[in-house]
């Protein structure tokens, strides 16, 4: 499948349209952002192994029947997608306190929540991607009522399926964000990536971070966690 026009440049990745007008080429960038991309810089192998890692989980969660816009694989940093209408929200699920939750609410860092919290963002740079409700989605014309309950049912299953793919694995699932779009059908499907950028991971013994934190946080072997990530899943 061949790359065509540029359609999408993004902070991590470029969308290319392909032959098929139903399908598109999803390019994994070296680049990293963080805190609202204020923060800026470069991860050398990055876009491979996040590449590498999506299509791994996006393939597990296929054997669980959750519907994903994973083709197939593509050589080096490249993934075939189906094009999807993105619905400009991002939900995050959380198992451990860590990140906005410390700093907005007061929860003690690292501290295991005895209920999974379920977030709804607005996915708008110039707003700085607040956290909303689903009545702010609802009222925007966003999402309808039935879809913003798939998006949070599904998001529940995905948790449950990797937290526990992760935790055989010597890994902790802390916490992650989704973003989901409607395919041809107007069906609910789940995009984007899931990968070490948009996952927080956890060694299950050290608690040693192997995500974006490292980058965010200047920990330096940004390179060499993110490696470790994908050698931990890639043994089945
Ligand atoms: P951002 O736009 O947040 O900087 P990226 O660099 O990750 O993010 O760019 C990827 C863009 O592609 C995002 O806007 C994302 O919503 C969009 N996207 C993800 N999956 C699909 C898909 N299947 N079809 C169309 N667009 C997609
Ligand atoms: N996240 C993301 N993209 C965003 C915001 C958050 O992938 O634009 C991920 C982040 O990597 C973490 C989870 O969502 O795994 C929760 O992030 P949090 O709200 O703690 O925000 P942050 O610390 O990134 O400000």
């Amino acid at each position: 499948m061949e790359k065509k026009e540029l359609l999408h440049e993004g902070k991590a990745k470029r969308i290319y349209a392909t032959e098929d007008e139903t399908l598109v080429i999803q390019e994994f960038k070296d680049d990293a952002t963080a805190f609202d991309g204020n923060k800026k810089g470069s991860i050398t192998g990055k876009g491979e192994i996040n590449c590498t890692i999506s299509s791994i989980l996006f393939e597990y969660l296929h054997s669980y029947h959750v519907p994903t816009h994973y083709v197939r694989r593509l050589e080096g940093n490249m993934m075939l997608i189906k094009k999807l209408d993105m619905i400009p929200l991002e939900t995050v699920m959380r198992n451990i306190a860590t990140g906005s939750l410390v700093k907005r609410l007061a929860f003690p860092d690292a501290k295991p929540l005895d209920y999974s919290i379920f977030e709804l963002y607005l996915k708008n740079d110039d707003l700085g991607d607040p956290l909303i409700n689903e009545y702010h989605a609802f009222a925007m014309g966003i999402a309808r009522p039935e879809e913003i309950r798939s998006m949070y049912r599904l998001t529940a299953k995905i948790n449950a399926i990797l937290k526990s793919f992760m935790e055989r694995r010597g890994l902790v699932l802390v916490d992650f964000k989704l973003e989901f779009g409607r395919d041809e059908n107007g069906d609910l499907i789940l995009g984007d990536e899931i990968s070490p950028d948009t996952c927080r991971i956890w060694d299950r013994k050290t608690h040693k971070k192997l995500d974006k934190d490292r980058f965010r946080f200047d920990m330096g072997g940004v390179e060499k966690a993110y490696q470790e990530v994908l050698d931990r899943i890639s043994n089945v």
